[in-house]
């Protein structure tokens, strides 16, 4: 293929990406437009990267999977972050959500059980000089009281109940969004939202993720 063919090819694949996106509910502007800008192509490897601008989660390292492109943008959307935000990650995976997030807040704080998949999203992030992300292996269900409170939490592998430590993390005014069910069951995305009073809660549709998993792993 000569240059203007691969060219040409990389936009249809790309407008193709940002219909199945927009087809299944991902609205808004800004999110798109960070998802327009950063490649999944990046953050699959191997065998499967063929496959990364088709709207299906994918495995990656260590028996975990990067997310569907269309769960990942309502996601993002349902949290609404704005510029000045630290968003705080729980499941960091490939780093692709990491790296949706990195474009619409001001800080990404992400963290994985899994210290190889740390290690390599982090050379992905410095391949695509993200540098507003940080990275940490480590168990995510105590969340990072360092660096706590946040504005934004994300949640991206299914918990029974939102865990209290991550709670107590988010700040008045702060949204959560999380996967809660019990394992390999029908899992329901929740948005938590902290108020002066306490918390609300809001079901956003079914979805289906890796369990969280007490500890930190071998790997
Ligand atoms: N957000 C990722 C996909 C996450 S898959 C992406 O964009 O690619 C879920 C991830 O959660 C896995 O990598 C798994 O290792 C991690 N995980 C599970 N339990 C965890 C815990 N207690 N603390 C931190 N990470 C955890």
């Amino acid at each position: 293929m000569n240059d203007d063919a691969v060219e040409h090819d990389k936009a249809e694949r790309q407008m193709r990406f940002l219909y199945s996106l927009r087809s299944r509910g991902v609205t808004d502007g800004r999110v798109l437009t960070a998802m327009e800008k950063v490649d999944r192509g990046a953050f699959v490897k191997g065998l499967f990267s063929e496959r990364a601008y088709e709207d299906t989660p994918l495995p990656i390292a260590c028996g975990q999977t990067i997310s569907q492109p269309s769960v990942v943008g309502l996601m993002t959307q349902a949290l609404a972050i704005a510029p000045r935000d630290r968003v705080l990650e729980i499941g960091t995976g490939s780093g692709y959500q990491a790296a949706i997030l990195s474009q619409l807040a001001r800080r990404v704080y992400t963290i994985d059980r899994h210290r190889r998949l740390v290690r390599e999203a982090e050379e992905t992030f410095r391949s695509l000089n993200l540098s507003n992300i940080t990275a940490f292996a480590g168990d995510g269900s105590h969340g990072l009281p360092d660096q706590a409170p946040f504005d934004r939490i994300l949640v991206t592998a299914a918990a029974e109940d939102p865990p209290g430590p991550l709670m107590a993390q988010l700040k008045i005014g702060g949204i959560m969004v999380v996967p809660v069910g019990q394992t390999d069951a029908v899992q329901t995305l929740i948005k938590v939202l902290r108020t002066e009073d306490g918390f609300e809660y809001e079901e956003l549709r079914s979805v289906r993720f890796v369990p969280l998993i007490e500890g930190v792993a071998t790997e």
